[in-house]
């Protein structure tokens, strides 16, 4: 597989029926935002949702095209983070909403990363009983996934993510230059993100991803397409199980072990989502290869050694700080919400881009791996 040498726009369709919606991706294309949505909902107005980061790299392109659209919008700015995904946040950005007399046939901009996606995408699903939005993603992360599928949320004091609904945008519109200002560390943590769709499904993308990781880091081309990859990856699962029933737990691997350790750093900076992604899925590929042979210990390596070339974290011991405990990541793991009949489900892999869904995994065997990993063996 080879980067296009193009750099229009790539365009992907999410087929939902009423419900499809495109995913434009390209660099510099922010700029016809206002013109996309002029033609979308002639004389709508649109409302902004932005976390103060965001503002001040990208709130002034965005004001320009809606404003030589004739396209009026309001704003709220929220504190950047995870801490926006709360219950007194949400209730500002509704009611800002609502104060700027936003009618059903408007549209709400949800401009920023995956906090402000999830955040903006409930809000826009429960506002007036539901208001149309457009997410304008601007992190890697939410590039490639936050942003495709409609799955919005905010956080309850008993986990991450489990106040919220199934809302479709009606446009996605990924600019890949506004990534330029993204922290390294917040761009390898999205990157992920990209290798799980290589890991997941597709072989050949994965080959392409070690031979061209530079220049996806470097922008340019090869960003876009593998961005556009991994939203046609991301897009292709969605159409099958829009609801997750089924399929779209593949977009699951590593999140078990992943979603753990995120808990036990308190979702704080100590490690990222994607960061913890990377463990997870380092561990997942190891515990396939170990615990059933189910993958050659050959390719385990292989998918471990990409994500350490890029600088991503793969063991539990590279996270930062005190050691983590083995009963409290089990606790963790056992509360996780992909535990059916006292039986775990996992993402496990029979090889590179052919990822399954085990749902007969035993705690006890999560317990010797994990606690020969903690060992560092
Ligand atoms: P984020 O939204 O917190 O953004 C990361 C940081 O980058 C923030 O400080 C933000 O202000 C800053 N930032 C964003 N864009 C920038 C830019 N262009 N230039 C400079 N700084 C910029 O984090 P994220 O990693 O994008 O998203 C994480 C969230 O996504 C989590 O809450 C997670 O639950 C959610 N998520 C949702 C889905 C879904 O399907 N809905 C999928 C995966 C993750």
């Amino acid at each position: 597989m080879t980067a296009p040498l193009r750099s229009e726009p790539a365009t992907v369709e999410v087929r939902l029926g009423a419900r499809r919606y495109d995913v434009v991706i390209g660099r510099g294309i922010v700029a016809s935002l206002g013109g996309r949505l002029a033609t979308l909902r002639a004389g709508a107005k649109a409302f902004v949702v932005t976390d103060e980061n965001v503002a001040r790299c990208v709130l002034p392109a965005i004001d320009a095209s809606l404003d030589r659209a004739g396209l009026k919008a309001d704003r709220v700015v929220v504190p950047p983070g995870e801490a926006s995904k709360s219950f007194a946040i949400f209730e500002r950005v509704c009611e800002a909403i609502v104060a700027s007399r936003i009618e059903r046939g408007d549209l709400v901009i949800a401009l920023g990363g995956g906090v402000v996606g999830d955040l903006a995408g409930f809000a826009a699903a429960v506002v007036r009983r539901g208001l149309d939005y457009v997410q304008v993603p601007t992190t890697l992360l939410a590039q490639v996934d936050s942003s495709v599928g409609g799955k919005t949320a905010i956080d309850s004091s008993h986990g991450k993510n489990l106040i919220g609904a199934f809302h479709q945008p009606i446009l996605v519109l990924a600019d890949t230059a506004l990534l330029d200002t993204l922290p390294e560390r917040e761009f390898r943590a999205g990157y992920a993100e990209v290798v799980k769709y290589a890991l997941l499904g597709d072989a050949a993308f994965f080959a392409w991803l070690e031979a061209n990781w530079r220049e996806i880091f470097a922008g340019g081309p090869a960003r876009d397409h593998a961005i556009a990859v991994s939203c046609r990856a991301k897009a292709a699962i969605v159409e099958r199980d829009e609801r997750e029933t089924g399929d779209r737990a593949l977009l699951n691997l590593g999140h078990t072990f992943g979603h753990a350790l995120e808990a036990a750093c308190h979702y704080s900076d100590r490690l990222l989502h994607g960061e913890a992604i990377a463990i997870g899925m380092a561990l997942a590929f190891e515990f396939s290869a170990t615990r059933q042979g189910l993958v050659a210990k050959a390719d385990a390596a292989r998918a471990i050694r990409h994500l350490r070339a890029v600088g991503l974290p793969t063991r539990i011991k590279d996270v930062a700080g005190p050691p983590l405990p083995l009963d409290r990541l089990l606790e963790l793991i056992a509360q996780d919400k992909k535990i059916r009949r006292g039986k775990l489900t996992f993402i496990l892999a029979r090889g590179i881009g052919s990822a399954f869904i085990e749902t007969g995994v035993d705690a006890a065997e999560v317990r010797a791996f994990l606690s020969e990993k903690l060992a560092g063996r």
